[in-house]
């Protein structure tokens, strides 16, 4: 039983509840995901089943324990060697969802007195892994969205007033999750450098889709391998599920020794490792993918009437929350399986549509999306 005021409480923060993704598809099975992270077009390609298969065969379908205890297998050692020859870094360390990723090692590196730099537009995780460093007694500045100048100014500032031993971590998103626009990682990386602060960044959108092997936008951006921190996500473009830091080999232990989402929490299952191992491979060996995305998303861009932007998430604002929700349901009646995004995903006033492209897509579906989201504004 509730207690009634705990009751009270859950009815008054229901206002704005929102369903679970599947709840709202009208044809889920006939709906075309124009929606999802499946960038590549793999969550459902045979060789990762096979894959996943093959694992579960060999280490079984559950670790039974954290990495630290007998979790960890030649199977996830291998995944990090492949992932940190991708990202061009000296190791690599899995973790199971990119959000215990995030939460977790910002606390596990910033101390009391530090201080950590974070964009005003950064995903959920991020956010969360500052506020926990702040709640440790760490400064957190927020900067605003991509200016770097604004964060230097707040850097500079914080550091006249630091004690001399404390230490300052900056982390970004490289592909904003629901703008699909990237950060200046040159600029961070010399920014940071010169300010001897760590760079974090989330390729959760870039892995796989940007860069000449797919390896992200440190690597668009002629940064690769330079950038001590890279996380990145196995259940978007890599089709599978969890999480991997890519940074060196001191680092790799320090996190192996204090991110307590490492520490206390089972190991990936083997047919996720398994599947992520083998969709590693094929993003290298099929270029086409990320190539046939990228334009994909370049045409629906065009089409809307936007500027190019190096991603495959290509946002359609419409303010209102009650707008997204009718354009959403509109689309979804012709077949697009198409949601509204809306606060707190987002900044409050700025309900949109989220749109995604992936290699499962063909251009004359793009089209039609394009052709059903004309009528539907004109409406
Ligand atoms: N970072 C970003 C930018 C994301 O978009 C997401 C997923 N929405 C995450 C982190 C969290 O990753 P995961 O889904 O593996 O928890």
């Amino acid at each position: 039983m509730i207690p009634p005021a705990w009751q009270q409480r859950l009815q008054q923060q229901a206002g704005r509840r929102r369903a679970l993704g599947r709840d709202r598809a009208i044809r889920p099975a006939a709906g075309i995901d124009v929606c999802s992270n499946d960038y590549l077009g793999l969550r459902r390609d045979a060789r990762l089943a096979e894959a996943a298969a093959a694992a579960a065969r060999a280490f079984g379908t559950g670790t039974g324990a954290a990495r630290l205890l007998r979790g960890s297998t030649a199977l996830h050692e291998e995944l990090e060697g492949a992932l940190a020859q991708w990202k061009g870094t000296e190791a690599c360390l899995l973790f199971n969802t990119g959000f215990q990723a995030n939460a977790t090692l910002i606390p596990a590196l910033v101390g009391s007195g530090d201080a950590v730099f974070s964009d005003a537009l950064n995903h959920a995780s991020l956010v969360d892994g500052c506020r926990l460093t702040r709640a440790g007694g760490a400064h957190l500045g927020i900067y605003r969205h991509r200016d770097q100048e604004d964060l230097e100014r707040q850097l500079t500032a914080w550091r006249t007033a630091a004690s001399p031993g404390a230490l300052a971590l900056v982390a970004t998103d490289a592909v904003f999750s629901m703008d699909g626009d990237a950060a200046d990682l040159p600029a961070l990386v010399e920014l940071c450098e010169r300010h001897g602060a760590l760079l974090l960044i989330d390729e959760a959108h870039a892995t796989g889709l940007l860069g000449s092997s797919g390896a992200g936008l440190a690597q668009q951006q002629g940064v690769h391998g330079r950038v001590p921190l890279v996380m990145g996500t196995l259940g978007k473009a890599l089709g599978s599920f969890g999480a991997f830091i890519c940074c060196g080999d001191l680092m790799r232990d320090h996190l192996v020794n204090t991110a307590r989402g490492f520490i206390f929490s089972t190991a990936l299952p083997p047919p996720s490792v398994g599947a992520a191992l083998a969709a590693v491979r094929i993003a290298q060996a099929e270029p086409w993918r990320q190539e046939k995305a990228l334009a994909l998303a370049d045409r629906l861009r065009s089409g809307l009437g936007q500027l190019p932007h190096p991603s495959a998430i290509v946002p359609v604002p419409l303010g209102p929350d009650a707008e997204a929700v009718r354009l959403a349901a509109l689309l979804q009646a012709r077949g697009f399986d198409v949601r509204a995004v809306r606060p707190p995903t987002v900044p409050e006033g700025s309900a949109r549509l989220r749109l995604t492209t992936g290699a499962h897509l063909e251009a004359a579906q793009v089209d039609a999306l394009l052709a059903a989201l004309r009528e539907a504004l004109k409406d």
